[in-house]
Protein backbone atom coordinates (compact mmCIF):
# COMPACT_ATOMS: atom_id res chain seq x y z
CA UNK A 1 0.00 0.00 0.00
CA UNK A 2 1.16 3.29 -1.06
CA UNK A 3 0.82 6.25 1.33
CA UNK A 4 -0.10 9.74 -0.01
CA UNK A 5 -0.71 13.57 1.72
CA UNK A 6 -2.75 14.52 -1.02
CA UNK A 7 -4.58 12.29 -3.60
CA UNK A 8 -6.33 14.35 -6.59
CA UNK A 9 -8.85 12.36 -8.74
CA UNK A 10 -9.64 14.25 -11.99
CA UNK A 11 -7.45 16.45 -14.26
CA UNK A 12 -9.14 19.26 -15.41
CA UNK A 13 -8.89 22.50 -13.92
CA UNK A 14 -10.11 21.89 -10.50
CA UNK A 15 -7.77 18.83 -10.46
CA UNK A 16 -4.74 20.79 -12.10
CA UNK A 17 -5.11 24.35 -9.68
CA UNK A 18 -5.74 21.68 -6.48
CA UNK A 19 -2.08 20.48 -7.78
CA UNK A 20 -0.07 23.55 -8.24
CA UNK A 21 -1.49 24.95 -4.96
CA UNK A 22 -0.94 21.50 -2.82
CA UNK A 23 2.92 20.95 -4.71
CA UNK A 24 3.97 23.94 -3.48
CA UNK A 25 2.66 23.68 0.02
CA UNK A 26 4.66 20.52 0.00
CA UNK A 27 1.77 17.89 -0.01
CA UNK A 28 3.19 15.66 -2.68
CA UNK A 29 0.04 15.47 -4.39
CA UNK A 30 -0.55 12.13 -6.42
CA UNK A 31 -3.12 12.71 -9.30
CA UNK A 32 -5.11 10.08 -11.53
CA UNK A 33 -5.92 11.99 -14.65
CA UNK A 34 -9.04 9.67 -14.82
CA UNK A 35 -10.84 8.62 -18.03
CA UNK A 36 -10.39 12.18 -19.97
CA UNK A 37 -6.91 13.32 -19.31
CA UNK A 38 -7.56 17.20 -19.05
CA UNK A 39 -11.22 16.80 -18.74
CA UNK A 40 -14.24 18.14 -20.86
CA UNK A 41 -11.35 21.41 -22.25
CA UNK A 42 -9.92 18.93 -24.12
CA UNK A 43 -13.12 18.46 -26.64
CA UNK A 44 -14.04 22.73 -26.83
CA UNK A 45 -12.84 24.36 -29.40
CA UNK A 46 -11.30 28.07 -28.35
CA UNK A 47 -11.65 29.71 -24.86
CA UNK A 48 -11.94 33.13 -24.85
CA UNK A 49 -13.01 33.64 -21.33
CA UNK A 50 -10.29 32.37 -19.26
CA UNK A 51 -7.99 35.37 -18.00
CA UNK A 52 -4.81 35.84 -18.82
CA UNK A 53 -5.28 34.64 -22.50
CA UNK A 54 -6.29 37.64 -24.11
CA UNK A 55 -6.01 36.06 -28.17
CA UNK A 56 -7.88 33.07 -26.47
CA UNK A 57 -6.27 29.38 -26.48
CA UNK A 58 -7.65 26.15 -27.28
CA UNK A 59 -9.03 24.03 -24.57
CA UNK A 60 -6.42 21.21 -25.07
CA UNK A 61 -3.33 23.37 -25.05
CA UNK A 62 -4.83 25.20 -22.15
CA UNK A 63 -4.76 22.01 -20.05
CA UNK A 64 -1.16 21.03 -21.54
CA UNK A 65 -0.19 23.98 -19.62
CA UNK A 66 -2.48 23.29 -16.69
CA UNK A 67 -0.37 19.61 -16.93
CA UNK A 68 3.16 21.31 -17.45
CA UNK A 69 2.71 23.53 -14.44
CA UNK A 70 1.56 21.00 -11.88
CA UNK A 71 4.50 18.90 -12.73
CA UNK A 72 6.80 22.14 -12.50
CA UNK A 73 6.42 21.97 -8.62
CA UNK A 74 6.33 18.01 -8.86
CA UNK A 75 2.95 17.05 -8.79
CA UNK A 76 2.58 13.47 -9.28
CA UNK A 77 0.31 12.94 -12.52
CA UNK A 78 -0.66 9.57 -13.54
CA UNK A 79 -2.53 8.03 -16.54
CA UNK A 80 -5.06 5.85 -14.82
CA UNK A 81 -8.72 5.82 -13.40
CA UNK A 82 -9.78 5.47 -9.81
CA UNK A 83 -12.47 2.67 -9.65
CA UNK A 84 -12.48 2.50 -5.91
CA UNK A 85 -12.70 4.19 -2.90
CA UNK A 86 -13.29 3.72 1.01
CA UNK A 87 -13.81 6.68 3.16
CA UNK A 88 -14.93 4.79 5.86
CA UNK A 89 -12.19 5.82 8.08
CA UNK A 90 -8.90 7.58 7.54
CA UNK A 91 -6.17 7.35 5.53
CA UNK A 92 -8.60 6.80 2.85
CA UNK A 93 -7.95 3.54 0.40
CA UNK A 94 -8.37 3.87 -3.07
CA UNK A 95 -7.89 1.76 -5.82
CA UNK A 96 -6.61 2.36 -9.43
CA UNK A 97 -6.71 0.21 -12.85
CA UNK A 98 -2.79 0.30 -12.62
CA UNK A 99 -3.03 -2.37 -9.62
CA UNK A 100 -2.22 0.43 -6.73
CA UNK A 101 -4.13 0.71 -3.51
CA UNK A 102 -3.26 3.92 -2.26
CA UNK A 103 -3.79 5.17 1.77
CA UNK A 104 -4.53 9.01 1.26
CA UNK A 105 -4.84 11.02 4.21
CA UNK A 106 -6.88 13.57 2.26
CA UNK A 107 -8.65 13.44 -1.20
CA UNK A 108 -9.46 15.72 -3.42
CA UNK A 109 -12.26 15.35 -5.89
CA UNK A 110 -12.23 16.80 -9.07
CA UNK A 111 -13.95 14.02 -11.10
CA UNK A 112 -16.08 16.91 -13.43
CA UNK A 113 -19.17 15.62 -15.58
CA UNK A 114 -19.75 13.82 -18.47
CA UNK A 115 -21.69 14.81 -21.61
CA UNK A 116 -25.44 13.08 -21.52
CA UNK A 117 -26.92 11.04 -24.56
CA UNK A 118 -30.43 11.18 -25.72
CA UNK A 119 -30.66 7.48 -24.85
CA UNK A 120 -32.11 6.60 -28.10
CA UNK A 121 -31.49 3.10 -29.69
CA UNK A 122 -30.51 4.68 -32.86
CA UNK A 123 -28.49 6.80 -31.29
CA UNK A 124 -26.50 4.31 -29.67
CA UNK A 125 -25.99 1.90 -32.46
CA UNK A 126 -24.92 4.65 -35.17
CA UNK A 127 -22.35 6.03 -32.28
CA UNK A 128 -19.22 6.46 -33.79
CA UNK A 129 -20.41 6.29 -37.07
CA UNK A 130 -22.39 9.56 -37.49
CA UNK A 131 -23.16 10.49 -34.23
CA UNK A 132 -20.69 12.34 -31.83
CA UNK A 133 -20.79 14.13 -28.40
CA UNK A 134 -17.81 16.22 -29.82
CA UNK A 135 -18.37 18.96 -32.84
CA UNK A 136 -14.66 19.96 -31.93
CA UNK A 137 -13.22 16.29 -32.13
CA UNK A 138 -15.76 14.99 -35.44
CA UNK A 139 -16.39 18.12 -36.91
CA UNK A 140 -13.78 17.46 -39.55
CA UNK A 141 -15.01 14.72 -40.99
CA UNK A 142 -18.03 16.12 -42.07
CA UNK A 143 -16.84 18.58 -44.25
CA UNK A 144 -19.14 19.93 -46.91
CA UNK A 145 -22.21 18.04 -45.77
CA UNK A 146 -25.11 18.52 -43.68
CA UNK A 147 -25.24 18.03 -39.69
CA UNK A 148 -27.85 18.48 -37.06
CA UNK A 149 -27.05 19.25 -33.56
CA UNK A 150 -29.40 18.98 -30.69
CA UNK A 151 -29.40 21.29 -27.47
CA UNK A 152 -30.08 25.08 -26.68
CA UNK A 153 -27.11 25.86 -24.55
CA UNK A 154 -23.77 27.10 -24.63
CA UNK A 155 -22.34 23.59 -25.62
CA UNK A 156 -24.72 23.59 -28.48
CA UNK A 157 -24.82 26.96 -29.44
CA UNK A 158 -20.89 27.03 -29.80
CA UNK A 159 -20.38 23.41 -31.79
CA UNK A 160 -23.69 24.73 -34.36
CA UNK A 161 -21.25 27.53 -34.80
CA UNK A 162 -18.17 25.75 -35.37
CA UNK A 163 -19.95 23.08 -37.19
CA UNK A 164 -21.33 25.85 -39.79
CA UNK A 165 -17.55 27.02 -40.68
CA UNK A 166 -17.31 23.54 -41.39
CA UNK A 167 -20.27 21.97 -42.82
CA UNK A 168 -22.67 23.17 -45.35
CA UNK A 169 -25.68 23.29 -43.63
CA UNK A 170 -26.38 22.90 -39.75
CA UNK A 171 -29.91 22.24 -38.31
CA UNK A 172 -29.96 22.77 -34.64
CA UNK A 173 -32.53 20.94 -32.93
CA UNK A 174 -34.05 22.63 -29.69
CA UNK A 175 -37.32 21.81 -27.38
CA UNK A 176 -38.00 25.01 -27.04
CA UNK A 177 -38.40 28.12 -29.18
CA UNK A 178 -35.97 30.07 -27.06
CA UNK A 179 -32.45 28.98 -26.32
CA UNK A 180 -30.82 28.94 -23.10
CA UNK A 181 -27.54 29.43 -24.20
CA UNK A 182 -25.96 33.43 -23.62
CA UNK A 183 -27.20 36.04 -25.31
CA UNK A 184 -23.91 36.50 -26.97
CA UNK A 185 -24.15 33.02 -28.34
CA UNK A 186 -27.49 33.56 -29.20
CA UNK A 187 -26.76 35.92 -30.94
CA UNK A 188 -24.23 34.20 -33.14
CA UNK A 189 -25.86 31.62 -34.17
CA UNK A 190 -29.15 33.21 -35.12
CA UNK A 191 -26.82 35.16 -37.23
CA UNK A 192 -25.15 32.58 -39.13
CA UNK A 193 -26.78 32.04 -42.64
CA UNK A 194 -26.17 28.36 -42.60
CA UNK A 195 -27.75 27.14 -39.52
CA UNK A 196 -31.05 26.63 -39.54
CA UNK A 197 -33.34 26.50 -36.16
CA UNK A 198 -35.46 23.30 -35.77
CA UNK A 199 -37.19 24.55 -32.89
CA UNK A 200 -39.85 23.05 -30.56
CA UNK A 201 -38.95 19.64 -31.52
CA UNK A 202 -37.13 16.44 -30.25
CA UNK A 203 -35.46 13.66 -32.14
CA UNK A 204 -37.42 10.76 -32.12
CA UNK A 205 -34.80 8.18 -34.73
CA UNK A 206 -31.64 8.66 -35.56
CA UNK A 207 -32.13 7.08 -39.36
CA UNK A 208 -29.14 5.06 -41.43
CA UNK A 209 -27.80 2.11 -42.87
CA UNK A 210 -24.53 0.14 -43.00
CA UNK A 211 -22.45 3.42 -44.27
CA UNK A 212 -23.62 5.12 -41.01
CA UNK A 213 -26.20 7.78 -40.35
CA UNK A 214 -28.71 9.23 -43.02
CA UNK A 215 -30.97 11.49 -41.09
CA UNK A 216 -32.71 12.06 -38.29
CA UNK A 217 -36.83 12.37 -37.75
CA UNK A 218 -37.53 15.05 -35.33
CA UNK A 219 -41.27 15.19 -33.71
CA UNK A 220 -42.78 18.38 -32.92
CA UNK A 221 -43.64 18.89 -29.16
CA UNK A 222 -46.68 21.45 -30.45
CA UNK A 223 -47.87 19.15 -33.31
CA UNK A 224 -46.73 16.02 -33.33
CA UNK A 225 -45.75 15.95 -36.84
CA UNK A 226 -42.25 14.39 -37.76
CA UNK A 227 -40.03 15.39 -40.43
CA UNK A 228 -37.10 13.77 -41.69
CA UNK A 229 -33.55 16.02 -41.83
CA UNK A 230 -31.02 14.31 -44.24
CA UNK A 231 -27.69 14.39 -42.45
CA UNK A 232 -24.93 12.81 -42.84
CA UNK A 233 -23.87 13.67 -38.75
CA UNK A 234 -25.76 13.89 -35.43
CA UNK A 235 -23.89 15.96 -32.74
CA UNK A 236 -25.49 15.90 -29.35
CA UNK A 237 -24.94 18.60 -26.68
CA UNK A 238 -27.81 18.02 -24.24
CA UNK A 239 -25.94 18.87 -20.92
CA UNK A 240 -23.83 16.91 -18.43
CA UNK A 241 -24.13 14.42 -15.62
CA UNK A 242 -21.41 14.55 -12.54
CA UNK A 243 -18.84 11.66 -12.34
CA UNK A 244 -19.79 10.50 -8.79
CA UNK A 245 -20.48 6.99 -9.31
CA UNK A 246 -17.79 5.51 -7.04
CA UNK A 247 -18.78 7.62 -4.26
CA UNK A 248 -22.41 6.85 -3.84
CA UNK A 249 -23.47 5.74 -0.48
CA UNK A 250 -20.23 7.37 0.89
CA UNK A 251 -20.59 11.37 0.66
CA UNK A 252 -24.03 13.21 0.19
CA UNK A 253 -25.00 14.18 -2.60
CA UNK A 254 -27.48 16.61 -3.87
CA UNK A 255 -30.58 15.53 -5.56
CA UNK A 256 -29.02 15.34 -8.93
CA UNK A 257 -25.93 13.42 -8.06
CA UNK A 258 -23.16 16.30 -7.89
CA UNK A 259 -21.51 16.37 -4.52
CA UNK A 260 -22.82 18.07 -1.56
CA UNK A 261 -20.34 20.87 -0.42
CA UNK A 262 -20.07 22.90 2.50
CA UNK A 263 -21.32 26.53 1.65
CA UNK A 264 -18.25 28.64 0.51
CA UNK A 265 -15.70 25.80 1.15
CA UNK A 266 -14.95 22.36 -0.95
CA UNK A 267 -15.40 20.58 2.69
CA UNK A 268 -18.08 17.07 1.89
CA UNK A 269 -19.60 15.30 4.43
CA UNK A 270 -16.57 13.43 5.02
CA UNK A 271 -13.67 15.10 6.96
CA UNK A 272 -10.68 15.18 5.10
CA UNK A 273 -12.42 14.66 1.72
CA UNK A 274 -12.89 17.92 -0.24
CA UNK A 275 -14.57 18.10 -3.91
CA UNK A 276 -13.70 21.22 -6.70
CA UNK A 277 -14.54 21.78 -10.19
CA UNK A 278 -18.06 20.43 -11.76
CA UNK A 279 -18.62 17.59 -9.57
CA UNK A 280 -19.96 19.96 -6.73
CA UNK A 281 -20.94 22.37 -9.35
CA UNK A 282 -24.24 22.83 -11.22
CA UNK A 283 -24.45 26.32 -11.52
CA UNK A 284 -21.15 28.22 -12.83
CA UNK A 285 -19.59 25.20 -14.44
CA UNK A 286 -16.73 27.45 -16.06
CA UNK A 287 -12.93 26.58 -15.95
CA UNK A 288 -12.25 29.68 -14.08
CA UNK A 289 -14.69 28.63 -11.40
CA UNK A 290 -13.17 25.35 -11.59
CA UNK A 291 -9.74 26.56 -11.27
CA UNK A 292 -11.09 28.60 -8.07
CA UNK A 293 -12.65 26.18 -6.30
CA UNK A 294 -9.20 23.95 -7.35
CA UNK A 295 -7.14 26.03 -5.57
CA UNK A 296 -9.98 26.45 -2.43
CA UNK A 297 -9.21 22.66 -1.70
CA UNK A 298 -5.82 22.72 -1.85
CA UNK A 299 -5.57 25.09 0.64
CA UNK A 300 -8.49 23.44 3.05
CA UNK A 301 -6.37 20.32 2.28
CA UNK A 302 -2.73 21.75 3.57
CA UNK A 303 -5.07 23.38 6.48
CA UNK A 304 -6.75 20.02 7.50
CA UNK A 305 -3.63 17.84 7.34
CA UNK A 306 -1.47 20.66 9.87
CA UNK A 307 -4.76 21.22 12.28
P1 LIG B 1 -27.05 23.21 -20.52
O1 LIG B 1 -26.87 24.66 -20.31
O2 LIG B 1 -27.59 22.39 -19.40
O3 LIG B 1 -28.00 23.04 -21.78
C1 LIG B 1 -28.49 21.80 -22.19
C2 LIG B 1 -29.44 22.00 -23.34
O4 LIG B 1 -29.88 20.73 -23.81
C3 LIG B 1 -30.67 22.79 -22.95
O5 LIG B 1 -31.01 23.69 -23.97
C4 LIG B 1 -31.74 21.72 -22.77
O6 LIG B 1 -33.02 22.16 -23.11
C5 LIG B 1 -31.30 20.66 -23.76
N1 LIG B 1 -31.67 19.30 -23.33
C6 LIG B 1 -31.38 18.69 -22.15
N2 LIG B 1 -31.83 17.43 -22.13
C7 LIG B 1 -32.44 17.23 -23.33
C8 LIG B 1 -33.10 16.14 -23.91
N3 LIG B 1 -33.22 14.95 -23.29
N4 LIG B 1 -33.58 16.27 -25.17
C9 LIG B 1 -33.46 17.44 -25.84
N5 LIG B 1 -32.81 18.52 -25.34
C10 LIG B 1 -32.32 18.42 -24.09
O7 LIG B 1 -25.70 22.48 -20.94
P2 LIG B 1 -24.44 23.04 -21.78
O8 LIG B 1 -24.86 23.74 -22.98
O9 LIG B 1 -23.55 21.86 -21.90
O10 LIG B 1 -23.76 24.08 -20.81
C11 LIG B 1 -23.38 23.70 -19.49
C12 LIG B 1 -22.78 24.88 -18.75
O11 LIG B 1 -21.51 25.21 -19.33
C13 LIG B 1 -23.63 26.14 -18.82
O12 LIG B 1 -23.54 26.81 -17.58
C14 LIG B 1 -22.98 26.93 -19.91
O13 LIG B 1 -23.20 28.34 -19.78
C15 LIG B 1 -21.52 26.56 -19.74
N6 LIG B 1 -20.77 26.71 -21.01
C16 LIG B 1 -20.12 27.88 -21.23
C17 LIG B 1 -19.41 28.08 -22.39
C18 LIG B 1 -18.67 29.37 -22.59
O14 LIG B 1 -18.83 30.27 -21.77
N7 LIG B 1 -17.85 29.52 -23.62
C19 LIG B 1 -19.37 27.08 -23.38
C20 LIG B 1 -20.07 25.89 -23.13
C21 LIG B 1 -20.77 25.73 -21.94
P3 LIG B 1 -33.78 23.27 -22.22
O15 LIG B 1 -33.14 24.57 -22.56
O16 LIG B 1 -35.18 23.15 -22.67
O17 LIG B 1 -33.58 22.84 -20.80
Amino acid sequence: MENVRCLIIGSGPAGYTAAIYAARADLKPVMYQGMQPGGQLTITTEVENFPGYPKGITGPEMMEEFRQQAERFGTDVRFGVVTEVDLSSRPFVVKADDGKTIAAETLIIATGASAKWLGLESEQKFMGQGVSGCATCDGFFYRGQDVAIVGGGDTAAEEATYLAKLCKKVYMIHRRSELRASKAMQHKVLNTPNIEMVWDSVPEEVLGDHSGVTGVRVRSVNTGDARDLAVMGFFVAIGHKPNTEIFAGQLKLDDQLYIHTEPGSTKTSVEGVFACGDVQDHYYRQAITAAGTGCMAAIEAERFLGS
